[in-house]
């Protein structure tokens, strides 16, 4: 049985609007980075002091072995509050069954869609289902409609065959980074209120796996490794680009100004950003002999450039009866006015080589974005 499903819930907000993500080739895999090894110590953690108590609270500056996080104590306060909060839910519900991390499988949505919650509880006694994610992200992540959630719900739903119009919801999602009111948003609901939202995902989870899964770009993207390889994504790019060249009114007022202003800004930021990954990449490519439509190398040549140490070019001048000492060792033009004879010197010197990037574009975008 596969560890990872090819339609996992974390992706649902993604899939779940573009189904063509799931077959959307050459993604560049990822590293893990500092914050999603920050989250998975966290995460593990705050299970275990669910599951077997304060012994299992880290000590200050304990390093989680799987992922070599040095537990802080802002990484240990987010796994005991976490834990704390479960604890405080679970206290509240009378028979309860659920658990912590566990497999649940989703085959009302697909039956290759499964995945992991950070924790679930249900008790039949007061129809209740309790979902729980922890998000140790500054963006905030809200528990309303939430797709990842939504899978989970699905399942749990199937798992202990709950009838979803006597079934009340909760999604609470803790996510202490984010500068919100108060950390943990908690959306409750009648379970039947997204038998609508769940089909939407049944839908998308079937063209993704389907023949000819469709790219839909939108907000989506900018969680997707696909962005920069997708056509889709690279097309509304440009569009929204574009909208930049347009010509900015003269007649806003103060109010609309500085917000319009503050977008514009933030937005500059961003595509500054975005441009100097993409040079990087490009330029790695490109000087590596690899064709990227649309651009192409130039080499240049510096100047004439003593190929040999010093030392050994003012014994072999001398040998010709040239002295090159003179303030130092002169430059190879110098040299030739000395006296050597251009023809060894021409065999005693180098270029420094470099490349730039040079591109041929207009014809590219034409192509690309207006064919
Ligand atoms: S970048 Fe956007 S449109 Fe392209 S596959 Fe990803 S989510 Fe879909």
């Amino acid at each position: 049985m596969s560890a990872h499903s090819i339609l996992p819930p974390s992706s649902a907000h993604i899939w779940g609007a573009c189904p063509g993500f799931v077959s959307i080739k050459d993604i560049p895999e990822q590293p893990p980075t500092p914050a999603s090894l920050e989250g998975d110590a966290v995460h593990d953690y705050g299970g275990r002091i669910i599951c077997g108590g304060l012994d299992n609270f880290p000590k200050e500056d304990e390093i989680h072995e799987e992922t070599g996080v040095v537990m802080t104590s802002e990484l240990r306060e987010m796994s005991l509050s976490y834990a704390n909060l479960v604890a405080d839910c679970v206290r509240r519900i009378p028979v309860r069954k659920g658990g912590v991390e566990k497999r649940l499988e989703i085959p009302d949505i697909h039956p290759k869609c499964f995945g992991t919650c950070d924790f679930h509880m249900i008790s039949f006694q007061v129809n209740q289902i309790h979902v729980w994610e922890l998000k140790t992200g500054y963006s905030e992540v809200s528990a309303f409609e939430n797709k990842q959630m939504l899978c989970y719900l699905s399942g749990i739903l199937h798992k202990y065959g709950m009838i979803d119009t006597e079934t009340t919801v909760f999604f609470h999602v803790y996510q202490p980074r984010c500068f919100r009111e108060k950390p943990v948003d908690t959306w409750m609901f009648r379970a039947s209120d997204m038998r609508g939202e769940i089909n939407k995902l049944k839908n998308a989870a079937y063209q993704a796996l389907g023949d000819s899964p469709q790219c839909n770009s939108g907000p989506h993207c900018k969680n997707c490794d696909g962005k920069y390889i997708c056509k889709a994504a690279i097309q509304a790019g440009a569009q929204l680009y574009e909208v930049t060249a347009d010509a900015v009114p003269l007649d806003m007022d103060d109010s609309s100004l500085g917000l319009q202003f503050a977008i514009v800004d933030r937005a500059f930021e961003h595509i500054k950003a975005l441009r100097t990954g993409l040079q990087t990449i490009v330029e790695n490519r490109v000087f590596s002999g690899k064709h990227i439509p649309g651009y192409g190398v130039e080499y240049k040549y510096g100047n004439r450039q003593w190929a040999i140490p010093d030392n050994a070019i003012i014994d072999i001048a001398a040998e010709y009866g040239v002295d090159v000492t003179k303030k130092g060792v002169s430059s190879p033009n110098q040299a030739e006015i000395l006296g050597l004879d251009k023809e060894i010197v021409k065999s005693l010197v180098a270029r420094k080589k470099s490349q730039k990037l040079t591109k041929n574009i207009q014809q590219l975008a034409k192509r690309t974005f207006y064919e």
